[in-house]
């Protein structure tokens, strides 16, 4: 099967699928009719549009809201898609664009209202329609509060488009919701996607990066014998690391991009067919990764995203047995990530968006609670209680108020100009002065010294934490640290704020970036 992620990553600007999209993309890419269940937020949309765009011909859309059509062809028509909605609520230039658009064979998305079922029939009939969407699918539901009659109306539009291949979507999970949708939508039963986000066998961690390659040893070593993938930021490090895995006595293979095809195919055999092998690898290594018994997989290095994670702490465990994880995340990762997206060629908006995935990324790094119910909300999955098997729930955090603290190192950071590292900063926090801090007279300032009472160590953690709770942002290209709005109800006074302890004084007092 043809793999969609480059145009995922082309269209959409996403690294990865998030959880579900890539079975159910998978299904439809199959041919088969679909019934999908996810949460509001969970990213429906996509696994229409993307299959969309990957076939010949229109796809239909059936949604009940004329604001989130528009949303969706506009997103979609500024990632260069031709799509167009028709609504009762349409101009005639909108019109006018659609129907250009059909003549000339370029649109690849048409929404529909659900009013316009009946009048669109001749127009439909001279399109080349391979697959009706349906959103919101629960509102073909008579006993439900979104109850819209027009969508009884799709089941005779499917027919009529000789059983055009269907796909349904709701956050609905109920069970009589769902089989009233797959008998008057469908007339044989859909596939069924109704499956949580959660994988409870895995164990979840992030530490921050001390002594990064103790760090990794500790965690792999004491799994000899069990399969596993250490992934790595650089096609380099992924050598070194399997080199060092090696030195240790751990069968240890490097996998990237740069080795040629061959070589990764023997790699790929040798993993599936030996036990206890560990591979190095960058982010090539996952696709037509199918291993059920991987025991565990290492972050050596922050992965791109929150979805890029969850996509590859996914690798283990498919069996349904315990398995572990391990993310390791520095404030050089931080920096490079920034620099990575302030550099792409991509357009504004896109890389505010990948600022942002980064920021929900870090804080799930330094969530003060329970990490999956932090992953699982991130994917609009509510989780009433704590898991009991993810490293903050063995160890809880200790949380204590730091305001006075944070305090001081934003103002460190607004007074010295907002264009300085983190170095500079704390070296004025602890007063700390060399020649550029005097020339500039950083010496002087009320704050330095200020944060006598503390050693380097900590004050990294309050600043990586500040980072990560949005408060303060780092330029990608200078390095230089500025305050965001979020930093004002602080340095104002107006909130107090909790920070968690342990990630203020990381053990080992290394440089920020872990060397
Ligand atoms: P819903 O399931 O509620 O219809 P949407 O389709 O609107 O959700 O998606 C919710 C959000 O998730 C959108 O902002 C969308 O851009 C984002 N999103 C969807 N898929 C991905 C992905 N693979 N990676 C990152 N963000 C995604
Ligand atoms: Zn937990």
């Amino acid at each position: 099967m043809t793999d969609l992620t480059p145009l995922l990553r082309s269209v959409f600007g996403f690294d990865a699928f998030r959880p579900g999209q890539e079975e159910i993309v998978s299904a439809i890419e199959a041919g088969r009719d679909v019934l999908a269940i996810m949460p509001t937020g969970g990213g429906k949309s996509l696994c229409f549009q993307l299959p969309a765009l990957a076939r010949e011909g229109v796809t239909v859309v059936v949604s009940p809201l004329i604001a989130l059509m528009r949303d969706q062809v506009a997103g979609l028509r500024e990632a260069g898609v031709e799509a167009g909605a028709l609504t009762s609520a349409n101009a005639p230039e909108e019109n006018e664009r659609i129907f250009d658009a059909i003549d000339r064979g370029t649109l690849k998305l048409l929404y529909l209202a659900p009013e316009r079922l009946s009048s669109s029939r001749a127009l439909l009939a001279r399109l080349n329609v391979s697959l009706l969407a349906v959103d919101e699918a629960h509102c073909v539901s008579q006993w439900g509060h979104d109850f819209r009659p027009d969508y009884l109306k799709i089941g005779d539009l499917r027919r009529s488009l000789g059983d055009v291949q269907t796909a349904a979507f709701t956050a609905t999970a109920d069970e009589e919701t769902r089989e009233e949708i797959a008998a008057k939508l469908f007339d044989a039963a859909p596939e069924t996607f109704l499956r949580g986000f959660d994988r409870p066998n895995l164990f979840l961690a992030f530490e921050p990066k001390t002594r990064p390659r103790q760090q990794l040893m500790d965690f792999v070593l004491p799994r000899r014998g069990r399969s596993g993938i250490v992934y790595a930021g650089s096609r380099n490090k992924t050598e070194v690391l399997a080199q060092a895995l090696r030195d240790a006595g751990m069968p240890s293979l490097a996998y990237h991009a740069g080795l040629d095809g061959p070589v990764r195919a023997e790699v790929q055999d040798r993993f599936d067919r030996e036990d206890g092998m560990v591979i190095c690898a960058t982010v090539a290594f996952g696709m037509g990764v199918d291993k059920p018994d991987i025991r565990f997989v290492a972050h050596a290095d922050l992965p791109k995203s929150v979805e890029s994670y969850y996509q590859e702490i996914g690798r283990a465990g498919r069996d349904g047995a315990p398995a572990d994880t391990l993310t390791l995340f520095g404030a050089e990762d931080i920096k490079l990530r920034r620099m990575q997206i302030d550099e792409s060629p991509a357009p504004e908006e896109r890389r505010r968006a990948d600022h942002q995935r980064l920021n929900a990324l870090l804080s799930l790094a330094e969530a003060p609670g329970c990490r999956r119910q932090t992953l699982l909300a991130y994917f609009g999955e509510a989780r009433p209680e704590p898991c009991g098997n993810c490293d903050l729930c063995r160890n809880p955090p200790v949380l204590f108020d730091a305001t006075e603290a944070a305090q001081k190192a934003l103002s460190a950071i607004y007074r010295t100009g907002e264009s300085f590292g983190a170095e500079h900063i704390i070296n004025v926090l602890i007063g700390k002065t060399d020649a550029r801090g005097e020339r500039l007279g950083h010496d002087q300032l009320a704050v330095y010294g200020l944060g006598r009472d503390m050693d380097k160590g900590t004050w990294r953690g309050v600043l990586r934490q500040l980072l990560a709770l949005g408060m303060a942002a780092v330029d990608g290209r200078t390095g230089g640290w500025r305050l965001t709005e979020e930093a004002r109800p602080v340095l104002r006074g107006e909130t107090r704020l909790q920070l968690r302890k342990d990630a203020m004084a990381p053990r080992g007092a290394g440089r920020p970036d872990g060397r």
